[in-house]
């Protein structure tokens, strides 16, 4: 049996505390733990503390602000975001994505900010010490070699969260704070392309809370596609947003997930003004195979992920042309 590591465990009671124990080396913050501490007890990180934010009350609880923008703290569970009558009615696609992470008792723990941070995932690295070691190991962790792209100096593992792309087109933003106080990013810039390295946060930093602006004349929907409906990973997911002026696409923003190292926002720019039909379904179409990256991450072949993302993208927006 896999056992856990040897860590401290620290509760901070304020902000202050938190962002103090994380500044310390080899401090990591801890979530709800379900994804975190599956990967720990694979021998997936050796942290010499972990932070436990749950209890930070600032950091959980979803509001309104005066300005009509969505706040949720960072540490709310998704069941919660997923269950929030307000939430439901006026940001639909961020209670669906929510409520399609992993399973009913994960999301009972899973936070936020957890999902949001999750770690890249590979076949060749979600594996056992001993599978890996066997295997020699891979550049993102103690080897020196990427087993999916071989000539690779960059590590390809992908990001697999349903919640972020939900965001990104919503034009969220996250609130973060660390030892040089705090800041405000768009949620597309809190990640990078980079399946060892997928954070921009800097040591010491965690997560708030996310503000969404309000929805306004915007339609939004998330979609995922996974092996088992009752608790699986995107093995590609989608998010849309829409507004629609008569014939006319007045607003369009689309981000993928499941596909590459970080949820990505695909150009449509040049679709802005152009009518729903099969011409703009194409150049759509075309966007997101021309962004995405798939490649031998998980056990489904690369061939069915590319055609189902390149599928889900005309239905989800079909849906919500026809609904506007
Ligand atoms: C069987 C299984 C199925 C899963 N399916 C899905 C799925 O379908 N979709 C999906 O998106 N995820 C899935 N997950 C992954 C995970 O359960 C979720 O992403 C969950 O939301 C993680 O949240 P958490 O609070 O448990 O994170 P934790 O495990 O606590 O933390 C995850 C990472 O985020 C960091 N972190 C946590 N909170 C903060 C913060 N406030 N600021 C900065 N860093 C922070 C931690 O240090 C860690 O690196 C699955 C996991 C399992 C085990
Ligand atoms: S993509 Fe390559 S380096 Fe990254 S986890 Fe997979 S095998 Fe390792």
């Amino acid at each position: 049996m896999n056992l856990l590591p040897e860590f401290r465990t620290l509760r901070p009671a304020t902000l202050g505390e938190a962002v103090s124990a994380l500044s310390a080396q080899g401090a990591q913050a801890l979530g709800g733990g379900t994804d975190l501490l599956p990967n720990l007890r694979r021998g997936l990180g050796q942290p010499a503390t972990l932070v436990d934010l749950g209890a930070l009350d600032d950091l959980t609880g979803i509001a309104v602000l005066p300005d009509g923008s969505l706040r949720i703290g960072a540490c709310t569970a998704l069941e919660t975001i997923a269950e929030d009558a307000l939430v439901r009615q006026a940001w639909p696609a961020i209670a669906t994505a929510a409520s399609l992470v992993a399973g009913p008792t994960h999301r009972v723990a899973a936070t936020l900010g957890g999902n949001l941070c999750q770690d890249t995932r590979c076949i060749f690295y979600n594996q056992s010490e001993w599978w890996r070691s066997g295997n020699d190991y891979c550049l993102k962790y103690r080897g020196d070699k990427c087993h999916v792209v071989v000539k690779s100096d960059r590590c390809y593992a992908t990001y697999h969260g349903d919640v972020a792309p939900a965001l990104m087109v919503l034009d969220a933003q996250v609130e973060i704070v660390g030892p040089q106080g705090s800041r405000t990013l768009p949620v597309a810039q809190l990640f990078q392309e980079d399946g060892a390295k997928r954070l921009t946060l800097q040591h010491g930093e965690l997560l708030v809370a996310v503000r969404v602006p309000p929805a306004a004349q915007w339609r939004a929907s998330y979609v995922k596609v996974r092996i088992r409906d009752a608790i699986d990973f995107p093995l590609a997911g989608i998010a849309v947003a829409l507004t629609r002026d008569g014939d006319t696409i007045a607003g369009l923003r689309l981000a993928i997930t499941g596909t590459n190292s970080a949820p990505l926002l695909v150009p449509t720019e040049t679709l802005v003004g152009a009518t729903w039909n099969e011409a703009t379904a194409v150049a759509l179409v075309q966007a997101v195979r021309k962004t995405s990256n798939v490649l031998l991450t998980t056990v489904a072949a690369v061939k069915y992920r590319r055609r189902v993302l390149l599928a889900m993208t005309r239905k989800v927006v079909d849906e919500l042309w026809s609904d506007s």
